[in-house]
């Protein structure tokens, strides 16, 4: 068996010279073909080296016998009514992730996954039901991005789809705000999400802004100055409640890191401002979290901090344990909150139909298996009978 190639997407550019030299090439050139293949990958969106036609064809070949840039095989696409597309990608057996694209008019957000599965069970999260079977490494982060770019035509000479919303215009990105906020918790998987959001923000390949990439986290309260000073991105908290005892109930991480630690770390988070505001969720449970009483103990928590308030209609998954609030409750609690000066944008649920929550077409696809393997088993018995 031939040794499995080393994918070039995710690696920095100095592990990428290193992985050149230790696969022969000439180090005094390295730098030099590093540039030349950046450019290739993230510029152009180069899938395989035969297209690297400023490249040496013998380089080509040699790059072509140790390296690949493969993408993750797209298990299933799915296109909802509003635009909003979900794939759920594979790189190996069970490594499967969910990467979820979000059109508006002006801008396009692509949710990414940071970890197949979560430790962390929060009870309204569907992902939370589902195991941890490992941290993503920083080119399966990366590639969700190449996968996205790929389908919305987004790399020069790309086709952009025409089933579905897309935003277009002179200048506009089909993706142009990254939110880590698909399966897992970024913060435990820091060393990779920090790699990533190195390639995806260099100026010499994909160029993202970082005030237009979000981390959220459910308050890892140790790792959050560290991807503040190393990452320098846009913060997103997974609050949900104002008290301890329901935040150790919908987020039970609080119960290592309880809400008055998050906030004094949220105080001091690095380079927050009323230009660059944390974002605080709040996911609207029916009868949980969604009173009057709790929208004003929300703006009393938040008092003096640079906040942003997204209230997040519940998006039920079948089994869950708790309703979406009615519509005039969350109109209530927003206006309180936007009456104390916050903005409080109602995030209109996007993608219902495809269940485009976290975590949901994963199992459904492990569903499907299971019913198929069912009726596989089914069939084989008729057969040995
Ligand atoms: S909300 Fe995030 S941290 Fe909590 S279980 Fe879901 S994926 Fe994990």
């Amino acid at each position: 068996m031939p040794a499995p190639k080393t994918s070039l997407i995710g690696l920095d550019a100095g592990a990428m010279a290193a992985a050149l030299i230790a696969a022969g090439f000439a180090e005094k050139s390295a730098k030099m073909r590093v540039r030349q293949l950046w450019n290739w990958i993230y510029v152009h969106g180069a899938r395989d080296f035969a297209v690297m036609t400023n490249l040496a064809k013998d380089f080509r070949s040699e790059m072509d016998a140790h390296f690949t840039l493969d993408r993750p095989e797209i298990v299933t696409e799915q296109v909802s009514s509003d635009g909003t597309r979900k794939w759920l990608l594979r790189t190996g057996p069970g490594i499967e992730f969910e990467t979820v694209y979000i059109p508006e008019a002006e801008r396009g957000t692509l949710c990414v996954s940071s970890q197949v599965g979560c430790t962390l069970n929060c009870t309204f999260c569907h992902t939370g039901t589902q195991r941890l079977v490992r941290n993503l490494t920083s080119s399966e982060i990366v590639a969700q991005v190449l996968v996205a770019r790929d389908r919305l035509g987004d790399f020069p000479g790309g086709i952009a789809p025409t089933d579905g919303l897309v935003p277009s215009g002179e200048g506009t990105r089909a993706v142009s705000n990254i939110v880590f906020m698909g399966m897992g918790e970024p913060l435990y998987n820091l060393d990779n999400v920090s790699a990533a959001i190195g390639v995806l923000t260099d100026g010499d390949g994909l160029s993202l802004s970082k005030r237009r990439i979000t981390v959220s986290t459910s308050g890892v309260t140790p790792e959050m100055a560290r991807l503040g000073e190393e990452c320098g991105t846009m913060l997103a908290v997974s609050l949900h409640a104002t008290n301890n005892a329901l935040r150790d109930k919908l987020v039970p991480l609080n119960k290592k890191y309880p809400i008055e630690e998050l906030l004094k770390t949220c105080r001091n988070y690095p380079g927050a401002s009323n230009a660059r505001r944390i974002t605080f969720e709040y996911v609207m449970l029916k009868g949980m979290n969604d009173s009057p009483a709790e929208a004003r103990a929300l703006v009393r928590l938040l008092q003096g901090l640079p906040a942003k308030i997204n209230l997040i209609p519940f998006n039920p998954w079948p089994g869950s344990p708790y309703e979406c609030s009615d519509w005039d409750a969350i109109e209530r609690f927003s206006e309180i909150v936007f009456n104390a000066g916050y903005a409080s944008p109602v995030r209109t649920p996007r993608g219902r139909d495809i269940q485009a929550a976290c975590g949901q077409l994963k199992s459904e696809t492990e569903k499907l298996r299971a019913r198929a393997r069912l009726m596989l088993e089914e069939s084989l018995v008729v057969a040995l009978d």
